[in-house]
């Protein structure tokens, strides 16, 4: 297998795998999604809440935003030595709100919690969490977790996962009169018309959609759209609990320790037999 990086960001990274296949990436980008652990809060202590919104809700709202995550110094709470339902240093990372309203309505936003830990602090101060109207009070203590996507979404350390086939257009220049109906239908705009030649632009923007095949007025078809079933191209967006290059090594090392159980289960059932 081979990687390459297209593009690559502190939330965002593009990567072309060549050489491998739909299972492999496709089990990559699962697990991505629901095995790589994160931090977020589980539970929530309400001291004071004279706003007019519920606990529950209040409660739930906290839990949905993203805490940057250290991975290399916390635990899963089942994997911790203290194994206590309240948790330990090494599994549970306070954070506290105090927040009223003294002069007038405000909105309060996840700045606002002081975490235990500078290092894990929501992804954005910015994330709006409640309205407070003159002299409404909000004080609470919320403890954030790992956990699994596969639990609850709160728990995913990406927001989006996707791949697809590297893109491969051949233009048929002996049957093409470029009558340009293929540029004037691509909804990526991926050809271009040049000196009476249809040029491919942008391959990477290709989906694939087929569109400009189906407009093109020539039979045989001028132009051919397909997917190179070898190769990838690999998107990553993460919520910005972890890099997305560390979500994606969690997940080969999350496969390979499954690969390496299923292999050994299998050994066992045979010796068994
Ligand atoms: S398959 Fe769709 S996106 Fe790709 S070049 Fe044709 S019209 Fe454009
Ligand atoms: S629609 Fe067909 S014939 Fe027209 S420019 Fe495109 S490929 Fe050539
Ligand atoms: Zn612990």
């Amino acid at each position: 297998m081979k990687i390459e990086v297209l593009e690559k960001d502190e939330r965002n990274m593009r990567l072309l795998i060549r050489e491998t296949d739909v299972p492999y990436v496709n089990a990559l980008r699962r697990i991505a999604i629901s095995e790589v652990p994160c931090l977020a809060i589980g539970e929530v202590v309400i001291i004071e809440n004279s706003s007019i919104l519920q606990d529950e809700m209040i409660s739930h709202r906290l839990g949905l935003i993203p805490l940057k995550t250290d991975l290399d110094s916390y635990n899963l709470p089942e994997e911790c030595e203290c194994k206590s339902e309240f948790g330990c240093n090494l599994c549970r990372v306070t954070l506290t709100l105090d927040a009223e309203a003294k002069e007038g309505t405000r909105t309060v936003y996840s700045g606002e919690l002081v975490s235990e830990n500078p290092e894990i602090v929501p992804v954005s101060d910015k994330i709006p969490l409640i309205k407070l109207a003159k002299e409404q009070r909000l004080r609470l203590e919320a403890y954030a977790r790992l956990g699994k996507g596969k639990n609850h979404a709160k728990w995913q350390p990406i927001s989006k996962c996707t791949y697809k086939y590297l893109p491969k257009i051949e233009i048929h220049s002996k049957r093409c009169d470029s009558c340009g109906k293929c540029v004037e239908i691509c909804p990526r705009k991926v050809l271009a018309k040049s000196q009476d030649r249809i040029e491919v632009r942008d391959l990477m923007a290709c989906i694939l959609c087929q569109d400009c095949v189906k407009a093109c007025p020539q039979s045989p078809k001028a132009i051919e759209v397909s997917g190179d079933e070898s190769t990838f191209v690999f998107n990553i967006e993460s919520t910005g609990a972890l890099p997305p290059e560390r979500v994606l090594a969690e997940a080969v090392k999350i496969l390979d320790k499954q690969l390496e159980q299923f292999e050994n289960e299998l050994k066992v059932k045979k010796d068994e037999d």
